[in-house]
């Protein structure tokens, strides 16, 4: 570690050394929110000759050029009271060259900000979650770190907010309005703003404990937020649970906050200080809805440690137009995804069974993944700009972020080994203290690269991690690495009974998904949203986008279409779909005669249940 934070401290030295630092002031008028449109007005300090300014392109937690540049409208640049013109760079859509600003000291440029995105929206009647990157410019080719900003914004009438920042003067003067302490522009990125009407914050952290931990809520309904109190002991724990797998924490206070609405985006984005979390409405009360969630907090806090304390090389970029690069993800976003789902469970959130049905239904999913015999998980993670946000049609074959579950996989096999390797003595959180811990303090970033996380895991115990890291990243294998279920002494099975992940699943988004009998998947109006090449459905000739009407001559339904499997195990016909296809009619006979196939775990009695050790709460209750 102490290597590590050598490197570091250079790191910032050079950035420091090589710009002076300068001050903007941002003023955000939020009170256009329900209607998703923000009103900005930046002051920028400027020197003698050509002034370029630039929006954010390269949004941390993206990991993608995804600043929303076409949402920025009514641009303005003001020098003295002086208006001056600009031009867009012919290249950069996101650079803007201004005239001469002659003799001005600073230019005032006012702009209004979109939150609309098309399917969903970062505001609504109720909600706000406020995204500094969307609101802000500042001058080309400057470092993040060397733009202090003091920011201050005025919320509809009577909304509340949770936030990082911290109010200058120690105080809020109004519910509805706050003038920021000055922040670096990266920090100020760092910390979204979750606003609304309806709004509650709960204390995590025991009274006089440090650093605080505050859940903070915003809600389309009153009874949105209604948290149960066994949710809330679940949080609590997360917190010590964290502290002790971790070892230290790299923040001065700590805000879940978490937006409750159908109206506005589900998404989880981490920070440094904060994670920016959106679930459906009913999320406290729906079991279904609840299950899905659980891992979504534990995900995000821990990228405090797993992406913003120790982040790739490729990742720790100086500013929001530098590109990045993605190819450490499976670390970043994989071994988070591990994290998540096994600090839910020890905490409670999800109980040994979802946790199981869970793990179950990814390993499955992945083991039928059939884009895997052309591009290697380590692809997924290079091209994450390609794969997120890629049409859904053909995914299987196209493959999607899948260093996001494959990583799950990845993790629990590298867990097993080093509890086999040193008979338990050892385990995956002696990695995540050696690699993440470190001292507390405010928040810095520790860059690494592929050679440091080998060092760490020899560091735990010696073994050929290179070598093995390499082997899953690099395979075209047709089969998903199931070695975690197997050294932990689980097996994954298919029978007919449903899988509780996939019924959630299906009760939230209202998809039907036979990828592990006919392999298809069937929306809730009966178009195919994805068919699995090298599966029945593949063969018959059915693809992603074609509208199933019939089944065995009966108009279709998700009831008539599982009968319909059901009885496939004793019949000799083939099922038979009547299908469109871009206006035509068509059908197709199916020879498929496995019945309903949902994954599940079984246990494997030779060896000692390691997946039951690895989600045994560490801290005490
Ligand atoms: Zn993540």
């Amino acid at each position: 570690m102490k290597r590590a934070f050598a490197v570091i401290i250079l790191f910032f030295a050079v950035a420091a050394g090589a710009q002076s630092t300068l001050h903007e002031r941002l003023t955000v008028d939020a009170t256009d929110a329900p209607r998703n449109i923000l009103h900005s007005t930046v002051t920028i300090p400027v020197t003698k000759g050509p002034v370029t300014l630039v929006y954010p392109k390269w949004i941390p937690g993206n990991h993608r050029p995804t600043g929303p540049i076409s949402n920025v409208m009514g641009l303005h640049v003001r020098a003295n009271g002086q208006e001056i013109n600009w031009q867009r760079d012919l290249i950069d859509m996101y650079a803007f060259h201004l005239d001469s600003p002659s003799g001005a000291t600073e230019v005032e440029v006012s702009f209004d900000t979109v939150t609309y995105n098309g399917t969903r929206s970062l505001a609504s009647s109720k909600v706000l979650d406020l995204l500094w990157n969307q609101v802000v410019m500042y001058p080309e080719g400057i470092g993040s770190d060397a733009v202090q900003v003091t920011a201050s914004i005025k919320l509809p009438q009577g909304w509340k907010f949770g936030t990082a920042l911290v109010p200058a003067n120690g105080a809020r003067m109004q519910p509805d309005s706050a003038v920021f302490q000055e922040v670096s522009l990266t920090r100020l990125v760092d910390s979204p703003l979750i606003a609304g009407a309806i709004y509650r914050q709960i204390q995590l952290s025991a009274p006089g404990e440090t650093p605080v931990h505050y859940l903070d809520m915003v809600g389309e309904s009153e009874s949105a937020l209604q948290i149960t109190d066994k949710d809330l002991a679940s949080y609590k724990q997360l917190v010590a649970e964290a502290g002790k797998l971790y070892g230290a924490r790299h923040y001065e206070k700590y805000d879940f906050l978490y937006t409750l609405g159908d109206q506005t985006a589900h998404h989880g984005l981490e920070h440094h200080e904060s994670s920016d979390n959106g679930s459906p409405e009913d999320t406290f009360s729906d079991e279904s809805a609840h299950n899905l969630e659980a891992d979504l907090l534990p995900h995000e806090f821990t990228h405090s440690w797993n992406g913003k304390y120790r982040r790739p090389k490729g990742l720790a970029t100086p500013n929001y137009q530098e590109p990045m690069k993605g190819d450490l993800l499976w670390v970043y976003e994989g071994l988070t995804d591990y994290l998540g789902n096994v600090l839910a469970a020890r905490v409670g959130l999800r109980s040994p069974e979802q946790f199981r049905e869970n793990a179950a239904y990814t390993a499955a999913m992945l083991d039928h993944r059939s884009g895997r015999t052309w591009r290697p998980l380590q692809d997924t993670a290079t091209s994450v700009q390609l794969v997120f946000g890629a049409q859904s049609e053909w995914v299987n074959w196209r493959r999607s972020a899948d260093y996001y579950p494959e990583g799950f996989l990845l993790w629990l096999e590298i867990d097993t080994l080093i509890r086999r390797q040193t008979n338990n003595q050892k385990s995956l959180n002696d990695f995540c203290k050696l690699f993440f811990g470190g001292e507390s303090g405010p928040p810095i970033v520790v860059p690494y690269q592929f050679d440091d996380v080998v060092t760490a895991l020899n560091q735990i115990t010696p073994y050929n991690w290179a070598g093995l890291l390499r082997e899953r990243l690099d395979s075209k294998s047709k089969r998903a690495p199931l070695g975690g279920f197997e050294n932990g002494g689980w097996k994954l099975i298919y029978n007919s009974e449903p899988n509780a992940t996939m019924k959630a699943a299906e009760k939230s988004g209202d998809n039907l998904d036979l990828s592990f009998s006919l392999g298809m998947i069937v929306g809730k109006d009966g178009t195919l949203r994805d068919v699995i090449p090298g599966y029945p459905a593949y063969a018959a000739g059915l693809g992603p986008g074609m509208k199933l009407y019939g089944v065995n001559g009966r108009k279709w339904s998700k009831d008539v279409l599982r009968q319909a499997l059901r009885a496939s195990v004793n019949s000799k016909s083939p099922l038979s779909l009547l299908v469109e296809n871009a206006e035509y009619y068509n059908t197709y006979q199916i020879d498929y005669h496995g019945g309903e196939q949902y994954p599940h775990l079984q246990r494997e009695n030779a060896q000692t249940d390691l997946l039951e050790q690895i989600i045994k709460p560490m801290a005490t209750r």
